[in-house]
């Protein structure tokens, strides 16, 4: 039987990796959530979207169109934003530093959500986020909590991103974890929760393939 497994987490604690590898390996649609508040965020950026004013952000939604298309040369979904591939340019600095402030807006949560709830109609998916587990799918079959170590976050995302900018700094990579966490769990509307039915996985020890077994063992079951 398929079934929907959701992960939340702080920013970095490897959340899509283990969703993507746990998707491969029950054959299942993997969806990468931030990746559409982002493409949102880079859409607003672009346009010059005063978002804290209501009424434009709510004008500016109305032109957005999101969807993921199949990649065939890295197997992964690209995220596409008005029909351009934005998969690399939403990983981008700028666009870190603003999903966070653009990700707390009533407006784009309703709008993101509803999306995403759609994409859930069909079961056998696995979808990271920061509130998967308790507003878009509250009644998921398998919610895993995802968390690691603050340092160990630091330096895998500085790794990641150092690979394609070597100008960026340790000190940069942090606070803009920092700050994410910070607004993501403090924001108004859907703040990022442990659901109480969730289980807590903190990988800070774990490869990823004792992360992946442990995740495969309790969707098994
Ligand atoms: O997962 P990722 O780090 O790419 O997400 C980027 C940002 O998008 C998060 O810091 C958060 O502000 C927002 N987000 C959210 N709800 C989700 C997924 C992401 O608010 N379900």
């Amino acid at each position: 039987k398929k079934i929907i497994i959701t992960l939340d987490g702080f920013s970095s604690c490897g959340k899509s990796t283990l969703a993507r590898q746990l998707a491969n390996e029950l054959n299942y649609v993997f969806i990468d959530s931030g990746a559409m508040y982002r493409a949102i965020t880079l859409y607003f950026l672009r346009q010059h979207i005063d978002w804290q004013n209501e009424t434009e952000a709510v004008k500016a939604l109305g032109k957005v169109s999101l969807d993921f298309r199949y990649n065939p040369i890295t197997g992964n979904s690209d995220m596409y934003l008005n029909d351009e591939n934005v998969e690399a340019l939403i990983r981008d600095m700028l666009v870190s530093e603003n999903v966070s402030a653009v990700s707390a807006l009533k407006a784009v949560r309703e709008f993101a959500v509803a999306q995403q709830q759609q994409m859930g109609k069909k079961k056998g998916i696995v979808m990271d986020g920061r509130d998967i587990g308790t507003t878009v799918f509250p009644h998921a079959e398998l919610k895993i909590f995802v968390t690691a170590d603050p340092a160990v976050r630091v330096e895998r995302r500085f790794k990641e991103l150092f690979a394609k900018n070597p100008n960026i700094t340790i000190e940069e990579v942090k606070n803009n974890l920092e700050m994410r966490d910070y607004i993501d769990s403090n924001r108004e509307f859907s703040p990022l929760r442990k659901a109480e039915d969730a289980i807590v996985l903190d990988n800070s020890n774990l490869t990823r393939e004792e992360q992946l077994s442990l995740a495969l063992k309790w969707a098994r079951e």
